[in-house]
């Protein structure tokens, strides 16, 4: 079964029954009922197909059920009145309350299909739609009153059937207050709505005709109401099967708007209708003319409601859209422009009040970590958890402001003895770090803090960069850190964006070069390999330390490309120098750095592959080294591409170990052939320097996982031999050589090179 109908089936229902329709209105007395059996069959078929193909949700389609229920009864109700022709009777007799019995809850059943449509379309709190509904319900209430009940009591006193006849065109006023409802609720105005137009207005018309007749006040045929009847037996499930009857029961986006010109026209005329009649019509009894003036009196009253509330809902979009434009729409707080108008405000009187001005620009460290594994949603949700707790340590006078993605400023003014800013900022640091309970579970997270102060003078936008450029030295000191801005900060930041600047295709223009450090087997002194290093000279600042460019490459996703070209440019020094020896050689390796941001960037296991497809290198060649942290800071995405790189059959290094977790237990985790010591132990080994027992642990471990062991920065005989005497299998550093240019290596190249050491 296809979930779906195109318009083409309402198209078709309507083309079958209006022609039915026609026959109904024009035809003898046999091919009425047979038009009117066919219209009820096609209904009640649309009725039951409609709502089950165009909504696949169960609670969407209960207002069409309970239409199709109504239908049923109309149904049961007309049979009746078919077979048993005394119910007919005019002026009606006891004989009408049988099939009246299946009518009353007919009409119950609608008003409550209605309102179910109404409540589900949700109409917007204060949308005028229910005023002006309750208006045209009241205009109507007051017609039906002054020209059907009211006559009625008057020339022939109240009846059971009297009463029935008037519950008819009132619960018809219900209906039509709840359609125009929907109607007028904004939202997509669609055939299916009209269609339901259609429907109720006719009923309304049949109802109000059949009750005048029965008063004996006009003369209609039956006829006639059978026709409006039938309208409304084609129109009801004509809406059920168009596709658009699915904006019935969703929810719209309602657009608060002012008073239309045909809204306003509807409003006088429901306004003028009811006074003009009630002046015309000549006096009845005391009871009617009461119950007409109270109907008239409430119309004015809802007039008067209507238009105030119009006005009110104005002032309110307006007073909305200026709290857009001044506040963050997820977390409500003060944006930048709001922030900056405040401090500058404060500007005016700090210096003759002596107040301090104290901005606290507060980056959540790691947050878009948080976005990328959980989804924007989470990562909303933390920006308001964070927002909260930023609000629960500030003063009432003080700001808390959202200027950017996890970027929050509290900004506070006081007398500058006090020092509120240096204690707030400690305090916050400690406030965030505690874990945060989302809808994931908990999250726990850390900040970084920067301050700047004013005693006035300064510009609250300038404020408001130094405080960043004071986040940003917290940060590189290592995050989770409060940093005070002061002006060398600035000379700093200008240095690093020149750095950045430079860099940036540096690797164009020919600056880069790579350095390389012999790896030396210790036991037969033979040189095993190399470890490729990165230099830059640049044209602009000279040569720049890799401790220097290197972080801010990875920082801005430069490492990939430099990265790239670096395996590139390895691989083939290796192959060159490897050609050299000839085939009998000891085979050297090249071990390459990878930075995290490699890692994560997807590209790396394709650009190897490629590369030793290319050069035809053995893959073990290849080293590649990452550091212990880079692998702990997101461990499920590094080993997915580490898997994939020990799948190429690479050997994968872990760098810098023991600087980092220091924590052996998730070694066997990950596919590395190669643990690297970092040079800060080696530095204090040999002559019982107090790092021994340490290298000597990872030693052992390693070496019981299977794990081959360089010890890096040996600068010295006694570490050497130390490191020789503790089974350390390869050894890097001063003692045997620095990185150096492939052309002043030459000497390590000869295949008959022993260390004489
Ligand atoms: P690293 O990976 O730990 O590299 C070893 C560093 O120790 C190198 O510094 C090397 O010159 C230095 N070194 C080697 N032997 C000794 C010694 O006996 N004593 C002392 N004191 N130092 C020694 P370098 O070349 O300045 O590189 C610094 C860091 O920059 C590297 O640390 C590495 O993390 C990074 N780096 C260098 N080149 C690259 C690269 O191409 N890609 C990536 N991602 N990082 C690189
Ligand atoms: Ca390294
Ligand atoms: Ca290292």
């Amino acid at each position: 079964m296809t979930k779906s109908l195109g318009t083409g089936a309402a198209r078709l229902h309507l083309a079958l029954c209006i022609p039915l329709l026609v026959l109904l209105a024009a035809g003898l007395a046999w091919s009425r009922s047979a038009a009117m059996v066919l219209i009820m069959v096609l209904g009640v078929t649309a009725l039951a197909v409609g709502p089950k193909r165009l909504l696949a949700d169960e609670d969407q389609r209960a207002p069409w059920r309970h239409i199709r229920y109504a239908a049923y009864l109309f149904v049961i109700a007309t049979v009746i009145r078919a077979l048993v022709p005394s119910t007919m009777a005019t002026p009606p007799t006891t004989m009408a309350l049988i099939p009246n019995a299946f009518v009353v809850p007919a009409y119950l059943y609608l008003g409550w299909a209605y309102s179910g449509m109404l409540r589900r379309r949700r109409a917007a709190e204060d949308d005028p739609a229910r005023i002006d509904a309750l208006l045209v319900g009241l205009a109507g209430a007051f017609l039906t009153w002054t020209f059907v009940i009211a006559p009625a009591i008057d020339d022939s006193g109240m009846t059971v059937m009297r009463v029935l006849d008037a519950f008819f065109p009132i619960i018809d006023v219900v209906l039509l207050v709840l359609v125009a409802q929907l109607l007028l609720a904004g939202g997509a105005r669609q055939p299916a709505l009209w269609l339901l137009v259609v429907a109720s207005t006719a009923m309304f018309v049949g109802d109000l005709l059949f009750t005048l007749r029965d008063a004996e006040m006009i003369s209609v045929s039956q006829h006639v109401v059978d026709v409006l009847f039938a309208v409304m037996f084609v129109a009801l499930p004509a809406a059920a099967v168009h596709p658009s009857m699915r904006t019935l029961t969703q929810p719209q986006n309602i657009v608060v708007r002012d008073l239309g010109r045909v809204r306003l026209a509807v409003i006088a005329t429901v306004m003028v209708v009811p006074t003009v009649v009630a002046t015309l019509m000549p006096l009845g009894s005391l009871g009617n003319n009461l119950v007409r003036a109270l109907l008239c009196a409430l119309v004015v009253v809802a007039v008067l409601v209507r238009v105030v509330r119009s006005n009110n809902s104005r002032v309110r979009a307006e007073r909305a859209s200026r709290r857009r434009a001044t506040h963050d729409a997820l977390t409500d707080l003060p944006n930048r422009e709001l922030l900056a108008e405040t401090v500058a405000g404060w500007a005016g009187r700090a210096e003759e009040e002596g107040l301090e001005i104290s901005l606290l620009f507060i980056d959540l460290d790691r947050f878009k970590m948080i976005n990328d594994h959980w989804g924007h949603r989470v990562g909303d949700e933390l920006l308001c958890e964070v927002a909260a707790r930023l609000g629960g340590q500030v003063r009432t006078q003080d700001i808390v402001a959202r200027i950017g993605g996890d970027e929050f400023v509290v900004a506070l003014a006081s007398p500058s003895h006090l020092r509120l800013a240096d204690s707030l900022a400690e305090r916050l640091l400690v406030e965030l770090a505690r874990p945060f309970r989302l809808s994931v579970g908990d999250v726990t997270l850390s900040a970084s803090i920067g301050v700047a102060k004013s005693y006035g003078g300064a510009h609250a936008l300038e404020l408001i960069r130094d405080a960043d450029t004071a986040m940003y030295k917290a940060k590189g000191s290592g995050r989770n850190a409060v940093a005070l801005f002061d002006t060398s900060l600035r000379e700093q930041i200008r240095d690093r964006v020149k750095l950045e600047q430079a860099l940036r295709g540096a690797a164009r223009r020919g600056e880069l070069a790579v350095h390389f450090q012999p790896i030396v087997d210790v036991r037969t002194g033979e040189l095993d390999g190399f470890e490729a290093l990165m230099r830059w000279n640049s044209a602009e600042l000279g040569f720049v330390r890799p401790d220097e460019f290197i972080p801010i490459a990875e920082e801005t996703g430069m490492i990939v490309e430099m990265g790239a070209w670096l395996l590139r440019e390895s691989v083939r020094q290796l192959l060159e120098w490897r050609a050299e020896r000839g085939p009998g050689a000891r085979p050297l390796h090249v071990s390459v750095n990878v930075a995290v941001r490699q890692l994560r960037d997807g590209n790396l296991v394709t650009i190897v592959d490629q590369l030793l497809r290319d050069t035809g290198l053995d893959p073990s060649c290849l080293w590649l080294e990452i550091t212990e942290s880079g692998v702990m800071a997101d461990i499920e995405t590094a080993l997915i591409t580490l898997n994939a790189l020990d799948a190429l059959g690479v050997t994968l290094c872990i760098d810098d170990f023991g600087t980092g977790y220091s924590s052996l237990s998730y070694l066997h985790r990950l596919p590395v052939g190669i643990v690297k010591i970092d040079r800060s132990f080696i530095s204090r080994i040999g002559a019982d320097g107090p790092d021994e027992p340490i290298v000597r642990a990872v030693l052992a471990m390693t070496h019981a996982m299977g794990h081959r062991v360089v010890a890096e920065g040996v600068e010295t005989q006694d570490q050497r031999d130390w490191l020789h005497g503790q089974g350390c299998d390869l050894i890097q550093g001063w003692y045997y050589g620095k990185a150096d240019r492939p052309e002043n290596l030459t000497h390590w190249i000869s295949p008959q090179k022993v260390a004489t050491a």
